[in-house]
Order: structure tokens, then sequence, then C-alpha cells
């Protein structure tokens, strides 16, 4: 696990993620991981530029965020997993700690960057979430274009559709008689997130996902959900969650691993590390996080196979990472 412990403040710092599930190395060929690890790096440059520069952690959040959605390798803007009727639902979520200011967007259809909707609606309403039309209307007053629901899709992510229909029709006559619904982990990471603290010690925290494979339309995960998927909060610390979204909102992720910063204590390394690793997993909670503290204390814990990472801090060169060993 790429995290730093103990170590000594630095000015800023900043981690990124790509969604966590099962990453295998066999399948991952050469090319396709280089093309992973370069968005990843251009992601956390573009972030970490805007902190050397004293810019705010939101903005170099929100920007780092910007860069991920609009590559097709991750289920985030373009490159968006399909729900169940062919289509593409997108959430984000962001949140400034020092103001506790955030904004969240909800299965909007149309908008080709929503951490950037999201971040209007943090600045420009007087809401903290929007859904749907409402959504993508408050984006039109925003000066926002609207772009075909189409512009998400992409042929790798429809043969993930079609292979999680086969899926689910398998499982959903053995499952049927137990009332319950079958998702693969599998079928959805990618989802992409980032947290940092810059120069003048605030911290920001912001996700971005097209949620999960074949979800019901509707649908609703937790990277939208503040204090599930997203959090950040001053002097405590800031968290972008991935995984399987139900179980981050039961077990209300991100913000459960500030509270244990905050009123136990905990480093940030070892609340990310209990959640994750114990409550999350206990429960068959799939996924990881990535979490920064005010000291710039890196924690990147995730209980799946790999996690799409980087991290950096101050002058020091990004570590971009994968697996757990590389
Ligand atoms: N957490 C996201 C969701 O459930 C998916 C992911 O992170 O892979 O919508």
């Amino acid at each position: 696990m790429s995290e730093y412990t103990n170590a000594p403040q630095v000015p800023f710092a900043i981690a990124i993620h790509g969604g966590a599930g099962t990453i295998s190395k066999a399948q991952l060929t050469a090319p396709l991981r280089q093309a992973y690890k370069d968005t990843l790096t251009l992601a956390i440059n573009r972030g970490s530029a805007i902190l050397a520069q004293g810019g705010d952690s939101v903005v170099a959040v929100q920007a780092a965020i910007t860069v991920l959605e609009n590559s097709p390798l991750f289920n985030a803007g373009i490159g968006s997993v399909y729900t169940y009727d062919g289509g593409h639902e997108l959430d984000a979520a962001v949140m400034d700690g020092r103001t506790m200011k955030a904004g969240a967007v909800a299965g909007v259809r149309h908008i080709a960057n929503p951490i950037d909707l999201a971040f209007a609606v943090m600045q420009h309403s007087d809401h903290v979430m929007l859904v749907g039309d409402g959504a993508e209307e408050f984006a039109l007053t925003q000066g926002f274009t609207l772009v075909p629901n189409g512009y998400f899709s992409t042929p790798a992510r429809n043969q993930q559709l079609l292979d999680a229909k086969e899926r689910l029709n398998n499982a959903a006559v053995a499952l049927q008689m137990a009332g319950i619904e079958a998702h693969n982990m599998d079928d959805k990471f990618g989802t992409v997130g980032a947290v940092a603290l810059d120069k003048q010690g605030n911290l920001a925290a912001g996700t971005s996902t097209g949620g999960m494979t074949a979800k019901r339309f509707g649908r609703i995960g937790d990277s939208a959900v503040i204090g599930a998927g997203t959090y950040a909060e001053n002097g405590v610390c800031a968290v972008s969650a991935t995984g399987h979204g139900e179980f981050f909102i039961r077990y209300h992720v991100a913000g459960d691993i500030c509270a244990k910063v905050k009123y136990q204590h905990k480093s940030v390394i070892e609340a990310a590390q209990e959640v994750v690793m114990q409550r999350l997993a206990a429960h068959g909670g799939a996924g990881g996080v990535i979490a920064i503290d005010s000291l710039g204390n890196i924690a990147t814990p995730f209980n799946t196979q790999g996690m799409f990472r980087a991290t950096q801090r101050s002058d020091e060169p990004a570590k971009v990472l994968i697996w757990e060993e590389e």
C-alpha cells in the first residue's frame, strides 16, 4: 500500500484514484497498463501544478478529476458504464474542507464533466445535491452545454454490459428464490477521485463515476453521497472512495474514517485501514479509499486485487500504482 506514516508535514499533497476491483495482471496488457499509468500521471500532475502555485485544494481536485473523466479508460465521464437499459447515468461530488461546503449531482445523463457541475452546485446554488433533470436544468443556467447520452459510450463498456446481463440472468435463476439481485464487483471498477491538501492547509475531496454496470436506472451510488464516498473537513481529513457503493453508503465510509481521526485521534492511515480492511471487508464491501490528513499523510487501502492510484507530496516525484506489489 502506498502511504506515508508519520511523515513530516509537507506544504501540499495530493492523491487520486481510478477505481478498485479485480484488476488481473495477466489481462492488463503492458500497453494498457502504460496507458492507465500515463493518464494517472497526467491527472496528478495537473492537480499538483495547481497546488505548487498556491492554488486551492478544491480546484486541484476538480482539475485532476476532469483529466480522468475525459479518458475513456475510467468509469467516469466518457467511458462510463451502462445501466441495464443501455444508457449512462453519472454521479459526482466535491467537498471543500475549508468552508464545509459541498456539491453533488446524481443521475445526470448529458453532462460531459459531472465534477464541474458538482462544483457549480457547491458554488452557485443553495443546495448540496441536484438529481437528474433538475441538475441538468441548473447546468444550463450555469452555461454548461448538454451532450447526447451516447457521448459516454465505449465498446469496452458495452461488452461489460452484455457480459453482466448474461451473468445477471444466470444468477437470477439461482437467486430468484432468495429474492437477491446479483451484481459483480468486476463490472464497475474505474470510478475516479482525488483528495488534496493545499499550501494554506485546506483539505478537499471529489469523486466522479458512471456507477455500476447494469445498475437499475435511477440508482445512485456512494460517490455523490457526502459522508459515504466523498468527505473533507479541515484539520481532520479528506476521503474519496471507490467500490461497491451500497456498502459504502451503509457503512458511511468516508465520514467514518474522518470521525475516527477527529474523535478517536487515530492517524489517517490507521483509520482508513480499519474501515476498509476490517469493517468493510468483514461485511463483504469490496473497494478502497484514498485519504489525506492536514499534515499530508496519505492512506490508500483497498481490499480488492488492485486500485488504480497515484500520490504526490510536494516536490517528490509522483508514485503511480495499480497493485499492492508492482
Ligand atoms: N462506488 C461506485 C458506485 O457504487 C462504483 C465504483 O467505485 O466502482 O457507484
